[in-house]
This record gives structure tokens, C-alpha cells and sequence, in this order.
């Protein structure tokens, strides 16, 4: 799978390392979170069918973190 890193272009998948779902936000008021609130942080992810927003680094290039909207069922990529 190629992944288009923005300031590197194409490179091959084994280049980079997931960061997870884009879409998990942390909690507004972290003082004031209960327990469930912080669980659905840490251990509640999407799994959507279809296309999803992830968290990227590009580990053997720029190193540099970036957003990307990938479809899981055809895993095409589209920049975020
Ligand atoms: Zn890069």
C-alpha cells in the first residue's frame, strides 16, 4: 500500500507507523472526567466499514505527523 506522505510523496507502507483514529477526542475537562469518560478515551475506537481519519508518522522519512481519510474496505487514501 502506498501512503502520500505531504511533504514526502508516495512511499511504501512498511515507511510509516499508525497513530490510531483521528476521530477519538481527548476529554474537554481531563480535571473533572469520570471513569467512563477517560475509558472510552483509552479503550474505545471506531470501527467504521467504509472511511475513517487516522493519526500517521512517517518513521523512516520526515518524521512528521499527518492526517488521512482511508477507506477500509478498498484502502484508498484521500488527504484529510
Ligand atoms: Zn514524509
Amino acid at each position: 500500500m502506498l501512503i502520500p506522505c505531504p511533504w514526502c510523496g508516495d512511499r511504501e507502507e512498511v515507511e510509516f507507523k499508525y497513530g490510531g483514529s483521528a476521530d477519538v477526542m481527548y476529554p474537554r475537562e481531563p480535571e473533572s472526567a469520570d471513569d467512563a469518560e477517560w475509558a472510552r478515551f483509552v479503550f474505545f475506537r471506531p470501527n467504521p466499514k467504509g472511511k475513517t481519519t487516522e493519526r500517521w508518522v512517517h518513521t523512516a522519512g520526515c518524521r512528521r505527523w499527518f492526517t488521512l481519510v482511508r477507506d477500509t474496505v478498498t484502502h484508498q487514501i484521500t488527504p484529510a
